[in-house]
């Protein structure tokens, strides 16, 4: 096997070292960019702040200082809210809305999407979970669990519970791109993490903890755990996400009151070009159209008094987080538009920068070329108003100089090879040059590594210096003398 292709194996020998090295390289220059970059920082002494809107719908700066850990809040207009320490003004719980066109399409859902837990609080008698088959136009069913015999405890589907599975056409009808973005149902469910509205308690008992509420094909569905029942309370087009929200105070109401108001909620549906506010018992029904800027981006969507609406949007870039903050009215109109930076950029995570630090972190071809398609350009992506080919282009774009340095930097380190091989008289050149290119410096350190490379000495016939793994000089030719007998060589009969 080892005598077909003598080169094979230590071809991927040295391509495993090269893996390793690239590994450790990759580790060390990640833990030194974090030093500098965390140094960079917090020589800056800036302070990162966040965006909440309070109770009565002023929009509030959450400052956090590195040094002394002290929350502090300000409206946009620099005015200290003053709160005992520790504390926070009451907040408005807005409605998180995503945008799923943008994202890739799941032929299959992976488990961990698949199912969705429901958590009722306050030891419930039964855990109810949703079970999805995974397909693109797919469909589900509801299945409980006795907490205390761990028994399945029935199903739920169309056509209401059941005790045995329902037949595949009673299922729920749940586009898989729903489940994939967690955004089929209101935010009472746990896919992994706490929702706020869990965490603060529920402000409508009649969308309680024992009801929730489902987007199934075009209708939204209200699940009641407690009935047992599944009942449709709206059927509209192009449904994508909806969660709980409450509606903000009067916005004469003070930013920070002693007892927070009571608040209103409502579910918060979104639509293509449209939020939808509804309350799933009342007649109660506002249509917000969504301006350009907001309609192809995941937004945080306050109801506030007076016809008005708040969209909050942010975006990361590089280090850099900026808040879009859009009041509008029912017709889509910008009544208001404010940015607010919440970290600034240091130098260190300008994108030119990171370009040469995962060159330095990846110096070799291949693997810097996979890191740009993948790695920057999901920094370009983040920044949400770049179409799927674009940012991948804006990566290559911004990294082709350290592209070309590293490209080069391995064509260089070919001319060590070359000249190992010659010296040491080994096989096949070409190929291990063609490694070191792709493989730059790990490739080099590997090709170094991989073997044992034999003693060389002086030949004594034309002086050279040659490797002594053979028996004749790899520069002249001539045959090496045996070495000299030294009395003590058995010889075979
Ligand atoms: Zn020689």
């Amino acid at each position: 096997m080892s005598n077909r292709s003598p080169i094979l194996a230590p071809l991927a020998l040295a391509a495993i070292l090269a893996t390793g090295f690239g590994v450790v390289l990759a580790v060390l220059v990640c833990w030194v960019d974090q030093l500098v970059g965390n140094y960079l920082r917090a020589a800056q002494a800036e302070t990162s702040r966040q965006v909440y809107v309070a109770t009565n719908g002023t929009p509030l700066l959450q400052s956090y200082s590195p040094w002394d850990l002290r929350q502090v809040f300000h409206t946009l207009e620099g005015e200290e809210i003053v709160v005992p320490p520790g504390d926070r003004p009451p907040l408005l719980d807005g409605a998180s809305l995503r945008e799923p066109s943008q994202l890739v399409r799941f032929e299959k859902l992976p488990w961990t999407r698949r199912i969705v837990q429901f958590v009722p609080p306050l030891r419930p008698a039964m855990l109810w979970y949703f079970i999805h088959d995974g397909l693109p136009e797919g469909a589900g069913y509801f299945v409980a669990y006795d907490v205390k015999t761990k028994l399945c405890a029935g199903y739920l589907g169309m056509k209401g519970f059941r005790s045995e599975r329902p037949s595949p056409g009673e299922w729920l009808p749940v586009d898989s791109r729903l489940m994939a973005w967690l955004t089929a149902f209101n935010g009472l469910t746990w896919y992994g993490g706490i929702s706020r509205q869990m965490a603060r308690g529920i402000p409508d008992p009649e969308m309680g903890p024992w009801r929730c509420y489902l987007i199934s094909g075009d209708q939204l569905l209200e699940i009641d755990f407690k009935e047992h029942s599944v009942r449709s309370v709206l059927e509209a087009e192009g449904l994508m996400s909806l969660n709980l929200m409450e509606r903000a105070a009067d916005a004469s109401s003070q930013v920070a009151p002693r007892v927070p108001p009571e608040l209103s909620a409502f579910l918060a549906l979104r639509m293509p070009g449209r939020v939808v506010v509804m309350h799933p018992h009342r007649a109660e029904r506002r249509t917000y159209l969504l301006p350009d800027e907001a309609r192809q981006r995941h937004i945080q969507f306050f109801e506030l008094t007076g016809q008005t609406a708040l969209l909050l949007m942010d975006r990361f870039f590089f280090g850099e987080r900026t808040y879009l903050l859009l009041w509008i009215d029912p017709a889509g109109k910008v009544l208001r538009r404010e940015e607010v930076v919440g970290w600034k950029r240091t130098a260190w995570n300008a994108p030119a920068t990171r370009a040469w630090v995962s060159a330095a972190a990846v110096p070799t071809p291949l693997g810097l070329a996979a890191f740009v398609a993948t790695e920057l350009a999901n920094q370009y992506r983040q920044a949400g108003d770049l179409g799927a080919g674009q940012y991948v282009a804006s990566a290559f774009w911004v990294a082709w100089p350290a592209l070309i340095a590293v490209t080069a930097l391995s064509a260089g380190l070919t001319a060590l090879v070359w000249r190992r091989q010659r010296r040491y008289g080994a096989a096949g050149t070409a190929l291990w040059m063609v490694f070191v290119v792709l493989g730059g410096v790990p490739g080099l350190l590997a090709y170094r590594f991989h073997r044992r490379w034999p003693v060389r000495q002086a030949c004594p016939a034309c002086g050279e210096t040659v490797p002594r793994d053979r028996d004749a000089c790899a520069h002249c030719g001539e045959d090496f003398p045996a070495p000299s007998p030294k009395g003590v060589e058995v010889f075979a009969p």
